[in-house]
This record gives C-alpha cells, sequence and structure tokens, in this order.
C-alpha cells in the first residue's frame, strides 16, 4: 500500500516511524518543513518538551498520555541517542490562582492525586515547609525532557532506517498529496494529513476549531537540574512560568506565554523579561541567587501551539474518494501523547485499507 504522510513535526514522524513497522507500506512524509528548520509555521522545534500530563482522566487524551510514558521511559533509560533524559518535575500550585485560565487547564496536574500519580514513578507530595514564598501546595514526580533538536532527527533516521523516503513539498489541497508526482509508487491509496495548526488552512480540511496558542520562550545555557512549573502568574492570564533542563547539552528552556489567537512570529522582549524574572525568582538557583543579568541567552523563540476545540483529531475520512487519516491538533501536548496518537493514528490507517493492527 502507498501511503503519504504530509508533516514531520513530532505527529507525522511518530505515525512514519510505527507505520514503517508494519508490513506492507511504502511510506513518503512530504512537508513543507523538516527538521533543522525553525518556523512559525512548525511548532514541534519549540517544545519543552516534556511530559507533564494535563488531560482529564477518563478521557481519550488522558489514554493517549498514558499509551506515551512507557515508550518515553525506555527512551530515557535504554536510548541515549534518542536525545530524552529523566528528570524531577515539580508542580507548584499557589490558591490565588484557583479559577484562572492556567489554573483550569492544568486542573489534573495540580491534583495532590491526578490519574498519571500511578503511570510516572516517584509521585509525592512535597512537605509545606519545604515550599517557597507564595506557594500553597507542591508535588514531584520522575519525568523525562526532550531536547527536539535530537529527537526529531532520531525519529528521522528510524524512519530512513525502514525505506520511509523525504521529500518537500507545499500541498494546497489535501487531495494533490496524491497526485501522480508524490508517490514514487505509483497510485496513493491513503493520506495521513499531520499538518498540525496548518490544518486550518489546508485545502479540503481548513479545520478553522484549530488555533495557535502563542508560546514564547528563551534558552539558556543555564543548569536547572530539575523542571519546574507553576499554577499562574501575576502578570495575566495569557502568561505562564516554566523551567526545563534539555537532555545532552540542549540548553534550559524557560517560559512562558499561552496567547490564544496570536499568530505573531516575532519574540517580544518586554514578556522575554517577564519569563526571565519569574524563572529566577521561582529558581534562584538558576543564577546562583545573582538575578537575571546572569541568566546566559542562547536564543529567544516563538512557537504556535495548534490548539483544536475538543482536542486532537484522531479521524478517517473519505474526502473525494481518497481514504485520509487525520492526526493534528495535539495543542500544548504533542509530545507527551505522541506515541498514543501515532498508534490510534496507525489502527485507523489499517482499518481503512483493510488490514489488522499488529502494534
Ligand atoms: P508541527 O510540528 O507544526 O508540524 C506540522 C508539519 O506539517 C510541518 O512539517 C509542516 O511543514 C507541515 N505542513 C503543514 N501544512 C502543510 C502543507 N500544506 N503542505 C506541506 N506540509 C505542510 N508539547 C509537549 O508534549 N510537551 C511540552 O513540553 C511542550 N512544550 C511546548 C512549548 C512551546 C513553546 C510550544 C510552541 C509547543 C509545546 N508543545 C509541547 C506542543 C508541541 O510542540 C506540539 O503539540 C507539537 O509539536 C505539534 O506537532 P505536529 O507534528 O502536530 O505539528
Amino acid at each position: 500500500m502507498n501511503v503519504v504522510i504530509i508533516g514531520a513535526g513530532v505527529a507525522g514522524l511518530t505515525t512514519a516511524m510505527l507505520l514503517s513497522k508494519q508490513p506492507g507500506y511504502n511510506i513518503v512524509v512530504a512537508a513543507k518543513h523538516m527538521p533543522g528548520d525553525y518556523d512559525i509555521e512548525y511548532a514541534s522545534p519549540w517544545a519543552g518538551a516534556n511530559y507533564m500530563p494535563v488531560s482529564v482522566s477518563g478521557t481519550e487524551a488522558a489514554k493517549w498520555d498514558k499509551d506515551t510514558w512507557g515508550p518515553l521511559a525506555d527512551l530515557g533509560k535504554n536510548h541515549p541517542e534518542a536525545g530524552v533524559h529523566f528528570q524531577d518535575c515539580e508542580i507548584h500550585s499557589r490558591d490565588k490562582d484557583l479559577g484562572s485560565a492556567t489554573a483550569d487547564w492544568f486542573a489534573e496536574l495540580l491534583s495532590p492525586n491526578p490519574w498519571f500519580s500511578k503511570v510516572v514513578p516517584n509521585f509525592r507530595s512535597l512537605p509545606k515547609e519545604s515550599l517557597g514564598p507564595g506557594i500553597n501546595s507542591a508535588t514531584v514526580f520522575t519525568s523525562v525532557c526532550i531536547n527536539t533538536a535530537i529527537y526529531l532527527p532520531w525519529l528521522v533516521s528510524q524512519c530512513l532506517a525502514n525505506g520511509v523516503i523525504f521529500k518537500r513539498s507545499i500541498f494546497k489541497h489535501i487531495n494533490d498529496a496524491a497526485l501522480p508526482d508524490v508517490h514514487p509508487h505509483g497510485k496513493v491509496d491513503l493520506v495521513v494529513n499531520c499538518t498540525g495548526l496548518m490544518a486550518s488552512k489546508l485545502g479540503g480540511v481548513e479545520d478553522k476549531s484549530v488555533v495557535p496558542a502563542r508560546g514564547q520562550i528563551v534558552i539558556v545555557r543555564n543548569e536547572a537540574g530539575k523542571m519546574l512549573d507553576v499554577s499562574g502568574t501575576d502578570d495575566g492570564d495569557e502568561e505562564a512560568c516554566y523551567v526545563m533542563t534539555r537532555a545532552a547539552g540542549g540548553g534550559t528552556v524557560l517560559g512562558g506565554s499561552y496567547q490564544k489567537g496570536n499568530w505573531e512570529s516575532q519574540p517580544d522582549p518586554n514578556l522575554a523579561i517577564r519569563i526571565m524574572k519569574r524563572a529566577v525568582s521561582m529558581y534562584p538557583a538558576l543564577t546562583d541567587g545573582k538575578g537575571i543579568e546572569h541568566l546566559d541567552v542562547i536564543r529567544h523563540g516563538v512557537g504556535l501551539r495548534p490548539v483544536r476545540e475538543g482536542g486532537t483529531r484522531i479521524e478517517k475520512e473519505r474526502i473525494d474518494g481518497l481514504w485520509v487519516v487525520h492526526n493534528y491538533g495535539a495543542g500544548g501536548a504533542g509530545y507527551q501523547l505522541l506515541y498514543g496518537c501515532a498508534k490510534a493514528t496507525v489502527e485507523l490507517v489499517e482499518e481503512a485499507l483493510g488490514a489488522r493492527p499488529k502494534l
């Protein structure tokens, strides 16, 4: 069967990797952006990225998150070349954030007893006397942090080893991915749509319920040694505060923002200052207590999370007679549910083409 996967973000690459392990598929990954590119239409390189589930217990998203922990932990333990390492993840909660946009989004994460406490290792609450000023409660667990600059090329290598073909293409309409010049093996049997935020503009899909949630970050050379996140900031609902050190010299990511509907690609210098101030105030050890002047900045960045009303779309449909399976709209969780979503996508591909999944 000849399959074209549109998109070389974490969704497209993980789907290609899993599908290429199944017998009988000739796979082409065709995309405007590939690992190594940095662009506002390409979310994957900008992610932290860590495993910090915000999905609600009992939902499909929680199942995808749960299914993803095992494979990520396996990479952390057994495959250092993938650029995934273990770090403690501390979640701080402030009573004053109750009811704010971030606290609502983080509701499960902030719970003293979330569903994932039985999935990740070493989940526990921190004693009150150990908490910093303004923090009312906190939990900690072992998580992973992914260096996207290593992990995305690693996914490409895994795919290449399994015979996947990569090419640069820009499609105006989803059916263009089935045109005769796209797949070297001939007629395309199915197209997988992993176009992220741009699913909102791709002809034949144009899903207007996918919108950007702008995330601005600062990457610094200072090491954090653990990941930290807090339920809100004093700078408004659209701003966030988190710190994570990427594996294998990837630097420390300071975040951030969650600006819905905002497509601005350039870093806002005022926001950058607030991000650095909040990070150092939450974790003074970042600069040995010496303030933000002692942050050693590698780069400022902006990425757009592909947020979809109703969550990630994993669905099959026929568009003008062509089988299409969708996997887009993971919002701020594209890495932590990558395996679960890709596995569900592969199952739909096999279903559409009349084969049984063997994952
Ligand atoms: P993308 O990475 O955007 O890839 C889309 C692909 O489709 C690209 O290759 C693009 O070129 C291609 N494409 C689109 N349209 C066309 C077209 N018409 N023709 C050809 N090609 C096309 N997630 C986590 O799990 N943990 C985190 O800690 C985390 N932190 C984040 C921090 C920030 C600042 C941001 C911005 C995101 C973060 N995320 C995190 C979210 C995560 O990055 C996204 O959910 C994920 O990268 C989405 O991947 P994707 O493959 O769906 O889309």
